[in-house]
């Protein structure tokens, strides 16, 4: 079968023959109908490679929907044609956080060695895939699979960043959504989904401003030095309850810390490698910072039943498998308006 492989630290990723996989005892072989494209692998692939955690080549692609081709031996929870999701952060399933649903925070698997598809594991950009265990299928019933294979990060990362911010979220509250590409632009419409809350986006460019209004943000604004000034203008000098970051770098991150308000929420998604200074006087008070990562296998059925009910519209940029490595460039260069799809 064919697939997109990032084969050697630092080399483009390129799209190859490899042997089609079958599934073992406890697996699930999908023939993929759709998968996305993220800039955490553009941030992996620009890794060292004494930084890398996992061999080469690696087939890409940790956001894959598509149909149940075959069942290892011992799965009966799925039939041959079903249409599924998949739930990406693979955990060991039975310790405590993952008993909780929570794989994306397993305490077992780096010791065990289990890595997410497409960051580890083979990936979801490949005609077929193997899934671990039906544990990690969410039956997508009749949600287009283009639509919904975002929301398998783009969509459940900010959904669960969102969760926990939710009693701040009342109305007269402000949220900044800061980088509106394929997370963020799902960030806002999740945002006016599930709150009252005003929502204030930022990026770089006038085309990326105007995708936040058409998804529903009340106020667009460009992201450099005056933004935590605007946003602050915006709010009567409060500054916003909850500042999500979807960038991560050192700037967005110093404007998070100056425009939160005092017991605001500043969640870091981003992979920017920015941080801020936590301790007496260098945030407003009682300020919370965190880092989360992916979300759980509830929040995932929930994002797609929020989808189902027309609450997300995913903007989407589709790829044939081959043009698939003209999606990374294009990711790379900040073209991409919401989130690239490829198409096996
Ligand atoms: P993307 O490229 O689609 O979107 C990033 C957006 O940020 C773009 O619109 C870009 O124009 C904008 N941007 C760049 N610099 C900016 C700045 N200084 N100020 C404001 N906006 C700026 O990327 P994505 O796939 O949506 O991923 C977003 C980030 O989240 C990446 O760092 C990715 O690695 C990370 N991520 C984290 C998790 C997690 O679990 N924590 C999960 C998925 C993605
Ligand atoms: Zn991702
Ligand atoms: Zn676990």
């Amino acid at each position: 079968m064919k697939a997109l492989q990032y084969r050697a630290v630092g080399a483009a990723p390129e799209v190859v023959t490899v042997a089609d996989p079958e599934p073992g005892p406890g697996q699930v072989l999908l023939k993929v109908t759709a998968a996305g494209v993220c800039h955490s692998d553009i941030a992996v692939m620009s890794w060292p490679a004494d930084e890398l955690p996992f061999a080469l080549p690696l087939t890409l692609g940790h956001e894959g929907v598509g149909t149940v081709a075959a069942l290892g031996d011992g799965v009966t929870d799925f039939e041959a044609g079903d249409s599924v999701a998949v739930y990406g952060p693979w955990g060991c399933g039975s310790c405590f956080t993952c008993a909780q649903g929570k794989e994306n925070y397993c305490l077992r698997a780096a010791e065990l060695g289990i890595r997410p598809p497409g960051l580890g594991a083979p990936g979801a950009i490949a005609e077929y895939m193997i899934v671990d265990s039906p544990r990690h299928l969410v039956p997508l019933g009749d949600l287009d699979p283009v639509q919904a294979v975002p929301l398998t990060d783009a969509g459940l990362t900010p959904y669960h960043a969102i969760k926990r911010s939710l009693p701040k979220l009342v109305p007269g509250s402000t949220t900044v959504v800061i980088g509106t590409g394929g997370l963020g632009h799902v960030a806002i419409q999740l945002l006016r989904a599930m709150t009252a809350t005003r929502v204030v986006a930022l990026d770089v460019t006038e085309e990326k401003l105007q995708l936040a209004r058409a998804v529903g943000a009340h106020e667009a604004v460009l992201s450099d030095a005056a933004a935590a000034s605007a946003v602050r203008d915006l709010t009567n000098g409060r500054g916003a309850e909850v500042v999500l970051d979807f960038v991560g770098a050192q700037p967005t991150v110093t404007s998070a810390g100056a425009m939160a308000a005092v017991e605001g929420d500043i969640t870091i998604v981003g992979l920017g490698g920015g941080a801020l200074p936590v301790g007496f006087g260098a945030l407003p008070y009682e300020v919370s910072v965190c880092s989360p990562y992916w979300g759980s296998r509830s929040e995932l059925i929930e994002v797609l039943d929020l989808a189902r009910a027309g609450a997300v519209e995913v903007h989407v940029e589709k790829y044939a498998l081959d043009e698939s490595p003209r999606a990374y460039e294009r990711l790379h260069e900040g073209a991409i308006q919401g989130r690239a799809v490829i198409l096996p």
